[in-house]
C-alpha cells in the first residue's frame, strides 16, 4: 500500500515537473512516506531526517516532507523532533500535495472523506504488474494495529472507477493485476461486493493474472472463495493472515475468528482450490503470549502447511489497546518464540517447494534478478529463476529444477 502510495507521489510531482534524483544533494524536495507498524520504522525515519540536517543548512531552499502513517499519527510533534521538516501529511492528503508545496511550511493530517474520489497519476515502477487501489482505510481495530488510526475507516473505490483505472493499465501493457485495501473483502459499492468486482475484471481483455491483498479472514466468505476457483485470471494464492493460533491470543488481538474457523477456511479453500499456495502473518509474543499460547501458533504452522510467513516480534504501537496491555513480553522471549516459528516454517516452505520440482508451472517473466537470472512467479506467487535470458512480460510454461526457500530454479519448455 505504502509502495503504491509513492507511486502516486511519485506521479503528481511528475505533473508538477519534478524529476527524480538518487542524489539527496541534488534535491529540491525529499519525501520519505514512512510506516508505523513497527518501530524499527520509525527509528529509521529519525536517523535519516538527522543525516539531512546538514543539507537543509547549506540549501536552505530544499523541501523536507514526511508523509505516511508516521505523519499522521505523530503530526505536529515531528517538528519538535525534528525541525528542519516543512511538511507532514498524512496517506489521506497525498491528494493534496500540489496545494501543499505551494505553502511555506504545515502539517496536513485531517481525515480527508473524499479520498475515494480522488483520481491520483500513479507513475508506476513495475512494467508488468499494476498496483490498484480498491479500498482505503480499515474499521477492524485490531488491538495491535494503527492503521484504522493512520488510514482511517474504510472508504471503497466506485468500481466504474476501478474498472476504467485497470482497463487503461491493460492499454498500456500491463500483464497483471494486484488489488490493493487492507481488508480487499470488505469491499462494497452499492449491492457489489469483491466477488462481483473480481468478476468484472475477468471479463477485461487482456489481463491475464488477477491478485489481491489483504484478506481479512474473517471476511473471506464461501462465495468470495468460489468465485475465485471459478475465474481463470485469479491466481492459485491468497495471504490470510492468521497472526496466531492461539484462541485467547485471538480474542485479545480482536480478531473476530477462532482457529477452528479459520482452519475450516483453510479446508474450504484447499477443496476448492486444490493447488492454491496459503501465506500468512505471525505476530511472535503478543502482550501475555504464554508458551502455551505460542505452541498454539507452533502446531498452526505444522497444520496449515502454509507456503510462506512474514513473521515479526510484537512491537507495541503507541494509541494501541495491545501497548496499553499488562504482561509485555520481554524481548529475549520474543526473539526466541520468533526464532522457533522462522526455523519452523523455513523447513515447512523448503519440503513444500520441493515437492514441485518436475512439475510444470507458468511463470510470467518480470525481469532480471541481481544474479543476472530472468525471473519471474507462478500463479501461486513464487519467485522463479532461470538461466536462460526471457524478455519480462512473457509467460512461459517451465519445467522446476531446484527448489529453495525463497525461489525455484526453472528452464523454459
Ligand atoms: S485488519 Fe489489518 S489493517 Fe485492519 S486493524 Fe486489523 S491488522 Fe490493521
Amino acid at each position: 500500500m505504502n509502495f503504491h502510495d509513492s507511486e502516486k507521489i511519485m506521479g503528481i510531482l511528475k505533473r508538477e515537473g519534478y524529476l527524480p534524483t538518487d542524489e539527496p544533494k541534488k534535491a529540491d524536495l525529499i519525501i520519505f512516506n514512512t510506516c508505523s507498524i513497527r518501530k524499527k520504522p520509525e527509528e529509521k525515519l529519525f536517523s535519516s531526517l538527522g543525516r539531512l540536517k546538514s543539507l537543509k543548512r547549506q540549501k536552505p531552499s530544499l523541501k523536507i516532507a514526511v508523509c505516511g502513517c508516521i505523519a499522521q499519527q505523530k503530526g505536529e510533534e515531528l517538528f519538535k523532533r525534528a525541525p528542519h521538516i516543512d511538511y507532514i501529511f498524512g496517506p489521506q492528503n497525498i491528494g493534496k500535495l500540489s496545494s501543499i508545496l505551494s505553502l511555506e511550511r504545515g502539517v496536513f493530517i485531517r481525515e480527508n472523506p473524499e479520498i475515494q474520489y480522488e483520481e491520483l497519476p500513479a507513475d508506476r515502477v513495475d512494467g508488468i504488474r499494476a498496483s490498484v487501489t480498491v479500498m482505503y482505510g480499515c474499521n477492524n481495530f485490531c488491538s495491535y494495529c494503527v492503521v484504522p488510526y493512520t488510514r482511517g475507516r474504510e472508504v471503497s473505490r466506485p468500481l466504474d472507477r476501478i474498472i476504467s483505472e485497470i482497463s487503461e493499465l491493460v492499454d498500456q501493457g500491463y500483464k497483471e493485476i494486484q488489488l490493493l485495501g487492507q481488508n480487499v473483502n470488505s469491499y462494497r459499492d452499492g449491492e457489489l461486493d469483491f466477488s462481483d468486482l473480481l468478476r468484472k475484471i475477468n471479463n477485461i481483455q487482456g489481463i491475464e493474472r488477477i491478485r489481491f491483498i489483504t484478506s481479512h479472514p474473517r471476511d473471506l466468505t464461501e462465495k468470495l472463495i468460489k468465485t475465485m476457483a471459478e475465474l481463470e485470471k485469479v491466481c492459485e494464492h491468497i495471504h490470510l493472515p492468521i497472526q496466531s493460533g492461539s484462541d485467547r491470543i485471538l480474542s485479545l488481538m480482536n480478531r473476530g475468528y477462532s482457529y477452528e474457523e479459520y482452519k475450516g477456511k483453510v479446508e474450504l479453500l484447499r477443496t476448492l482450490i486444490p493447488d492454491i499456495a496459503i501465506t500468512t502473518d505471525i505476530i511472535a509474543g503478543f502482550p501475555s503470549e504464554t508458551e502455551e499460547d505460542h505452541y498454539c501458533t507452533i502446531r498452526a504452522l505444522e497444520e496449515m502447511q502454509y507456503d510462506g510467513i512474514f513473521a515479526f516480534k510484537y512491537s507495541p504501537r503507541p494509541g494501541t489497546k495491545a501497548a496499553e496491555m499488562p504482561e509485555q513480553i520481554p524481548e529475549e522471549i520474543k526473539s526466541r518464540r520468533l526464532s522457533e516459528i522462522l526455523k519452523l516454517q523455513d523447513a515447512i516452505t523448503l519440503r513444500k517447494n520441493a515437492g514441485l520440482i518436475g512439475t510444470i508451472q507458468e511463470v510470467l517473466i518480470e525481469g532480471r534478478a541481481e544474479t543476472g537470472h530472468s525471473t519471474g512467479r507462478t500463479r501461486t506467487n513464487k519467485i522463479v529463476l532461470f538461466n536462460k535470458d526471457i524478455p519480462p512480460g512473457s509467460i512461459v510454461k517451465a519445467r522446476i529444477i531446484q527448489a529453495r526457500i525463497h525461489s525455484l530454479l526453472a528452464e523454459p519448455l
